[in-house]
């Protein structure tokens, strides 16, 4: 088959770093496109579809109502949005000006991550106000019941490898303080596989990106509560216009829903033990690196490889090792956003068959090329991330 990134004069990039906008989401499932290129020539009553969209997302998730949104970034404005509006027009258009409308969202602190842009401008970009709940890396339970007011519309939650880790109020305890207060807890869950268990804890209303682990087209997903998420809904007619979905990435949702139950689960994650095991074998043999197979951190049922680089036995660090692999032929690129701490991820759930030889053989290929070096470059992993600025910064050129 041909390869489109070579008529379009695109590398041929291999990814090994899992799930990310920037290498083009995710490999989508073939239900999905077979889906999407169904309905494209069709006319269809797009709120009809979205009604059958809603009830394939309350199966899937164990919810009453379920609405799908252009990506899980605008499923949290719209959702929040929805908290503040609920099902009343005139505020729908009046948004993003909250005058007249409880229009303060609170967050813990070490939630306030990012993932290409930040969280806290999704909450901004509602019209509402974005209010800390404790310190980075320690928030409790009397804090957030002490930062909620009349003023509350929502309490957002959000659970990534990308929050702090630790001292971090559980979403169960979390949703029953905002309960009893009558605040409803709005979850970011665009990277967790885990469909219906958030929803059990405590969440009324849960966001995943459609197209991550579920390998469905661009969109997100928004299930819960049916008052809230016709609420989310409702937004189409305000601020979530600018954010509208097509008719081609709501059948693909459906259609990566139902794929996703399908799934051989167990088969492939069992295959992807395999390319672990085997990239391990083959890497301790090098000097200076420490391959280790390591758990999710959030609990997603996948392991990755973490390669840790001692750059005085390597000669090379991690982040110049990174930069190499995805400047050779074929670029690989590899999960590298601890790379300043000496080890970078390989993420064996976005591979095709054959890419695990490919990433094994670019792998030992740059570490022999390092090994016959004297030292390591002796660029910083600041200069790194400046030049990478630099670059994004003179974008188109
Ligand atoms: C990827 C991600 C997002 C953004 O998801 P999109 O669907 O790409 O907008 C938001 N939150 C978290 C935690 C993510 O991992």
């Amino acid at each position: 088959m041909s390869d489109i990134r070579k008529q379009l004069g695109l590398r041929p990039i291999v990814n090994v770093s899992g799930t990310m906008t920037a290498l083009g989401a995710s490999i989508v499932v073939p239900d999905a496109i077979a889906a999407a290129s169904a309905v494209m020539p069709q006319w269809v009553e797009i709120n009809d579809l979205h009604r059958k969209a809603s009830a394939a997302i309350a199966k899937a998730c164990g919810a009453e109502a379920g609405f799908v949104t252009a990506s899980a970034s605008a499923g949290i404005t719209l959702a929040l949005a929805g908290a503040m509006t609920g099902a009343d027009l005139a505020k729908v258009e009046q948004l993003p000006d909250a005058t007249g409308m409880k229009d303060e969202v609170v967050v813990m602190m070490g939630h306030l991550t990012g993932y290409g842009a930040s969280v806290e401008q999704a909450i901004r970009l509602a019209g509402a106000k974005v209010v800390a709940v404790g310190n980075v890396t320690d928030a409790r339970g009397y804090q957030l019941a002490g930062r909620i007011t009349e003023r509350t519309a929502a309490a957002l939650y959000v659970v990534s490898h990308h929050t702090v880790q630790y001292g971090q109020i559980p979403l169960d305890e979390f949703a029953r303080i905002a309960h009893s207060k009558g605040v409803p807890v709005v979850a970011d869950l665009a990277s967790e596989c885990d469909l219906k268990g958030f929803i059990a804890a405590g969440a009324d209303v849960a966001i995943y990106s459609a197209h991550k682990f579920l390998g469905g087209l661009t969109a997100g997903i928004v299930a819960g509560r049916k008052d809230l998420v016709r609420a989310t809904f409702l937004q189409n007619s305000g601020i979530g216009r600018g954010m509208k979905v097509g008719k081609e990435s709501v059948v693909a949702a459906i259609a990566a829903l139902e794929a996703w139950a399908n799934r051989d689960h167990a088969g492939i994650r069992k295959t992807e033990r395999g390319y672990l095991e085997m990239w391990a074998q083959r890497f301790a043999k090098f000097p200076g690196v420490d391959p280790r197979i390591v758990a999710d951190p959030t609990g997603n049922p996948i392991d990755r490889l973490e390669l840790h680089v001692d750059p005085a036995l390597a000669r090379i660090t991690a982040w110049d090792l990174a930069d190499a692999l995805a400047a050779g032929d074929p670029p690989v690129i590899v999960r590298d956003h601890e790379a300043e701490l000496g080890f970078f991820q390989l993420d064996p759930c976005n591979l095709h068959p054959g890419e695990e030889m490919v990433v094994a053989a670019r792998m030992e290929a740059e570490l022999e090329a390092a090994r016959g070096r004297n030292t390591p470059s002796g660029r910083t992993h600041a200069q790194r991330k400046a030049a990478r600025f630099e670059r994004l910064l003179k974008w188109p050129d």
